[in-house]
């Protein structure tokens, strides 16, 4: 199936999305295909991280919609939110965001036991995903003993235990040094080219041309540009 007629992931249709006096979003139209990689690029205060917070369920936009793999987020109450975030995102951040006082594996298998997985099942997903991340040898250890590329590998298993409909990824490599960075994209890249959709803000023209076949430029809150690209990976 190519990506032309592949399911519609995410569908965003006039999406606005107001702080205060700030507009984050101003009318943003956007639908990502199963098995693309998009790259969200843009300066600083453009609304690229408002614009996942959007499509993860994170927050409301004021106005327009947002449709998720078939969920319009608009008609889901705070709970169905909540269930929609831990079953259909995966998210990965700059700063991994992991929790201190648990074990690497114990942080991915949370994500499992929070969408109802009893706690063996979801020890063993979370064990078959450090295996294919390569981490296998790091399960026990705590995030503050980590290095930052393990830290964001073991960020990446954790979003990818609930099998999400997309990977959404806000500057992945933002914290990392470079050799640790190609890794993480190194894992990005494969884990689309076997099939996950996956949606990254970054600020690494070279990593985006890397790792994504669509760019789109933000500006403003807005859609300034959008390039498609033969993957050089
Ligand atoms: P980017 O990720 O591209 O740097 P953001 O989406 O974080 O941009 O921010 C877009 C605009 O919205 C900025 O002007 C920012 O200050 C504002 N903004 C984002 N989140 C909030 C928030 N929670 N409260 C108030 N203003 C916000
Ligand atoms: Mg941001």
């Amino acid at each position: 199936m190519t990506e032309e007629n592949a399911q519609v992931v995410v569908q965003l249709t006039a999406v606005r999305k107001e702080y205060g006096e700030s507009v984050a979003l101003d009318g943003v139209s956007m639908e990502i295909r199963a098995g693309e990689a998009v790259a969200v690029m843009g300066p600083s205060g453009s609304g690229k991280s408002t614009l996942l917070s959007m499509i993860a369920g994170l927050d409301r936009p004021t106005a327009g919609s947002v449709v998720v793999h078939g969920d319009d987020l608009g008609t889901l109450d705070e709970k169905g939110l909540a269930l929609f975030r831990r079953r259909r995102i995966g998210m990965i951040f700059q700063f991994f965001n992991l929790l201190d006082d648990l074990s690497a594996l114990d942080n991915v298998a949370l994500a499992a036991q929070l969408t109802g997985t009893s706690a063996a099942p979801a020890r063993k997903r979370a064990l078959e995903l450090f295996e294919e991340l390569g981490i296998t040898s790091r399960r026990n250890t705590y995030p503050a003993q980590l290095s930052g590329g393990e830290r964001q590998r073991v960020a990446v298993a954790r979003a990818l235990m609930n099998r999400p409909a997309i990977l959404l990824a806000d500057e992945p490599t933002g914290a990392l040094d470079s050799r640790a960075g190609e890794q993480v994209m190194d894992l990005l890249i494969d884990l689309n080219q076997i099939g996950q959709t996956l949606l990254m803000v970054t600020h690494d023209e070279q990593l985006a041309t890397r790792c994504a076949s669509r760019v789109i430029d933000f500006a403003d809150g807005q859609i300034a540009d959008e390039r498609s690209l033969e993957r050089t990976a």
